[in-house]
Parts: C-alpha cells; structure tokens; sequence
C-alpha cells in the first residue's frame, strides 16, 4: 500500500517492487510494443498537423516534405505493428462486444419506454433525422439510463406543438408512476403546472417565494406575485370574462447582478412597505401546507 503519496521516490520503489513481485504474471514486452505504438501514433498526428499548417501558410516545400515524413510513418507503423494491430482490434472485438450488445439492448428498452415508434431503427438515427418530438423524448430516455431517482425536467414542453407537448407530459407522468420517479418539473406554463404537479414552489428573481400544493396555489394564492400571475392568464371559471381586463404586473424582471435589497419584488409591489425594501421576508407558514415570503404574513422579526 501506498502510504504516502507526495513521496516520488517511495511511489517509484512501490512500483518497481509490485512489478518485480508480478513480473511472472505480466507481459512486459507486449506493454512496450503498445507504448511504442501509441509513441509513434502521436508523432503521426503531430507531423499531420504540422503538414497542414504549412498548406494553410503556403510554405509548399515545408508541406511536401511533412507529406513524405507522414507517409513514411504511417508505412513504418503499418509494417512493424501489423501483429499488434491485429491483437488489439480483436482484444477490443473480445472484450469489448457483450458490453456494445447490452447498451444496444438498453438504449432499445428506454426507446420503447418513451414511446418511440420502431426503437430498433430509430436507435441507428442521427439526431437530424428525428422530430422535435422524438428528439424529446430521446432525450427523456437518455435522462432515464441511469435509473435516477429524480428527473428534474426544466422547460421540457418548450417549442413543441400542443399535440406533441401533451405526448411528452403523458410519458413523464407514466414514468413518474411507473418507475416510481419523482419528477421536478421546471415552467413558465400554469396549465401544465394545473395538470402535471402536486406540489408548486414559485421562484422570484432567484428567491421561493411561495410554495404549497398545486389546488392552493390556483385557488388561494398569497403572495403577490403569485397572485399577479394568476391574474394575468385568462381563466374559463371566471363570470363575465369578456368584460373582465386581464392584469399585468408592472416593471420588469430585475438584474441579478445587483438584485433590489430587501423583497426582491418590492419595486413591482402595489403592497410594498417601508420595510420592504429594508429586510429580506423569510418563508414562514402560514397553513399547513402553505408557506409565503412576504411582510403582509409575516412580521419584521422574521427574516431571512
Ligand atoms: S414583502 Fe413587501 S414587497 Fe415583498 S411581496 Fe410582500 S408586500 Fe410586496
């Protein structure tokens, strides 16, 4: 064992030793011929280079005589390492092909899992000659390779058509109840708020302003955000709709680089007060299930 790694001189002897101890065992001449291999690999790629630079500044007789170093090389390598060469690319056929063979079968199984139409060809396809859709949920099936526990979905609907956004949000919720995932779903949009979560927490300017659960949140909104947004989309529930104007909240979002002190919202705010600006509302519960950050439900002792 290594005891102490900033040593060199120890790491050395260890190594030395451990090779000694399993020199029976290791073929040291084949290591070589690899090294070697490998040595004389990146001098190729190395005088390539140096070919075309000399192409791209017109220094012809630099660049012809690059060309015929490259090809004395690549000659060179083709007949000294021939049985090399051989042995690795059937040690990588050896090896290599349980492992290519299950990830094919597993990149088909999360294919078929989103719902793609003929994973086995699809799984072939470059993403350009897939739809917005099915580049979606492609996507969604990488996300699911490593069996997470949570997939946090930020956006996932956005520049897709109405039909194919409500196929990419009935995988997600197949999957959520299927593979027992949970899901953290990240939007602009409250219909698929309405329709896809249990729990909501709204974000202001970098800050949770408002979280409980997803009836809450359209039924009673307490924060003035949150009640500013839900103002701001038309809702069929409504009487009178036609004669009712649709409210805007005033200002514009504010640069997080010098965010406004105190409520991050106070300069948007029809409730602002002098505290407002002076100290941060810290989140505090105001029902269960129900937490708001804002002075009108808390008092100026609680803050954050
Ligand atoms: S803390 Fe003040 S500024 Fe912030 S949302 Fe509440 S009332 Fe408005």
């Amino acid at each position: 064992m290594i005891e102490n790694s900033t040593d060199d001189s120890y790491i050395k002897t260890e190594i030395i030793n451990m090779i000694q101890e399993n020199k029976k065992d290791i073929d040291l001449k084949f290591i070589n011929e690899v090294k070697e291999y490998y040595t004389l690999q990146d001098q190729l790629f190395s005088l390539t280079l140096q070919e075309i630079q000399a192409e791209r500044t017109g220094e012809t007789a630099l660049m012809n005589q690059k060309r015929e170093e490259v090809k004395a090389l690549r000659k060179y390598i083709l007949n000294r390492f021939f049985i090399l060469r051989m042995k690795l690319r059937f040690a990588e056929k050896h090896y290599m092909t349980p492992f290519r063979k299950e990830a094919r079968r597993r990149a088909i199984e999360l294919l078929s899992l989103v719902n793609i139409a003929g994973p086995e060809i699809v799984v072939d396809s470059y993403p350009h000659e897939l739809s917005g859709g099915m580049q979606q949920r492609a996507m969604i099936a990488m996300a699911l390779a490593s069996n997470p526990k949570m997939l946090i979905a930020d956006e996932p609907t956005t520049a897709l058509d109405v039909t194919t956004q409500a196929q990419i949000l009935e995988i997600i919720k197949d999957l959520n109840q299927l593979i027992g995932m949970g899901v953290l779903f990240i939007t602009h949009d409250l219909a698929v708020i309405a329709e896809m979560c249990d729990r909501v927490g709204v974000m202001y300017a970098g800050n949770l302003v408002e979280e409980t659960t997803t009836t809450e949140i359209f039924n009673d909104p307490k924060h003035p955000y949150t009640v500013g947004l839900m103002n701001s989309v038309p809702r069929a529930d409504k009487k009178r709709e036609r004669e009712i104007k649709l409210d805007t909240i005033p200002g514009t979002v504010p640069n997080l680089i010098t965010p406004p002190s105190g409520c991050r919202f106070h300069p948007r705010c029809k409730f602002a007060m002098d505290i407002c600006s002076l100290k941060k509302p810290k989140l505090v519960e105001i029902s269960p299930q129900h937490k708001v950050a804002c002075f009108l439900y808390s008092d100026e002792s609680e803050v954050d």
